[in-house]
């Protein structure tokens, strides 16, 4: 919804498609108001079952392959992919296949296949453009600088709704409790993955690939106003710092119109009433994910892969009640100890890895 009110702001962009998994009332509605040439409903069973009423001009696509067909389309420059989970990498990777740069809002394309993502996009002369706000402002931060002059890159994180908890509060955590964040409004997968600082581990090993960082040039700092989105220290030690309310139109929008600024829709940061800016370093006891995103950012090869699948499918099994909030970080590490790494494996086999990651976690649920 950002990314169209962001679109609907500027004269430069247009609307070639758009795609839904299971949300097709949705879908069927903004086709409506957008009438793009194309729109793809990537579940194609729901699809199927479903009472279309798309405008003359506009065709449907239906499954995974329908997404991948959209992604590789003329009518596109660019491709803003925001599916939430490894569920993105395919079409991701079309869309770098067929020459069309990637406005990138779904982390786990490079959490999951980033050595592999980061050389096709090389290979075939695209843009990845980061939406992930904290990337973003690094992106931002970075403009007009070389690389060996960076020190280190600091991703802020809001510290989730869980900051100030003790352990022996986490035990108890439920799934209202997880669902609540303080101060983005997001799906479900993402608040918990917030609220266990996950979403931070993704992030560590997301900036790995987009800024080919060595592990230990990426620190996490828990700025609980969410007002800095991340920052750049450099050789001589400046820090550079990007600002702003949280507000996911203004990365879409860079990332949409770079190398460009224009007015749009963002919120403004406003400097007439007292602002706080509070700092911490996060604890790697009461949030071992990061740890986590530490040692994957360093392995690579398959590791990528199988703690993002790990962790999506302790996420659903939490949000279903089979797993309590404690664990999911846990059982994640036991899946990761247990795989066999790669450390050069091609899209296959790390979709194969990603399989056998969730497998895991059920047998580990159920027993
Ligand atoms: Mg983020």
């Amino acid at each position: 919804m950002s990314g169209l009110e962001v679109i609907a702001s500027q004269e430069s962009l247009m609307v070639a498609g758009l795609s839904a998994h299971r949300s097709l009332e949705s879908l069927s509605r903004l086709a409506q108001q957008w009438r793009p040439p194309w729109v793809v409903a990537s579940d194609a069973e729901a699809a199927a079952g479903y009472n279309w009423e798309l405008p003359a001009e506009t065709r449907l696509l239906t499954g995974p392959e329908g997404l991948e067909q959209l992604a590789a389309s003329d009518d596109i420059d660019v491709v803003l992919a925001a599916i939430v989970g490894s569920a993105g990498l395919r079409a991701s990777w079309a869309a770098l296949s067929a020459g069309k740069d990637l406005a990138l809002a779904n982390k786990e394309t490079l959490v999951v296949a980033g050595s592999l993502i980061t050389q096709l996009a090389k290979r075939q002369g695209c843009r990845i453009l980061p939406v992930d706000s904290e990337h973003s402002a690094i992106f931002q931060c970075l403009e007009g600088s070389s690389c060996q002059a960076v020190r280190r890159v600091i991703l802020t994180a809001s510290g989730g709704p869980f900051r100030t908890y003790t352990r022996e509060q986490m035990e108890e955590v439920t799934v209202a409790q997880a669902l609540s964040h303080p101060t983005w409004d997001m799906g479900p997968k993402i608040t918990v993955d917030s609220a266990t600082m996950m979403n931070k581990a993704l992030e560590i090993i997301e900036a790995r690939w987009l800024f080919d960082l060595a592990p230990d040039q990426i620190d996490v700092v828990v700025h609980p106003q969410s007002t800095i989105h991340s920052m750049v220290e450099f050789a001589d030690g400046s820090v550079l710092a990007q600002m702003g309310p949280p507000d996911m139109k203004l990365p879409i929008q860079f990332a949409l119109t770079y190398p460009e600024r224009h007015p749009g829709p963002a919120a403004r940061l406003d400097l007439t009433a007292p602002l706080q800016l509070d700092f911490e370093p996060p604890d790697n006891e009461r949030f071992p994910a990061l740890q986590l995103g530490h040692e994957v950012a360093g392995a690579g090869g398959t590791a990528g892969a199988v703690l993002n699948a790990a962790n999506e499918q302790a996420v659903a099994e939490f949000l279903q009640g089979r797993l309590r909030y404690a664990e999911i970080v846990p059982a994640c590490r036991d899946v990761l100890r247990h795989h066999t790494f790669d450390p050069s494996p091609t899209l296959e086999q790390l979709l194969r890895a990603d399989r056998w990651a969730r497998e895991e976690v059920t047998r580990w649920t159920h027993t």
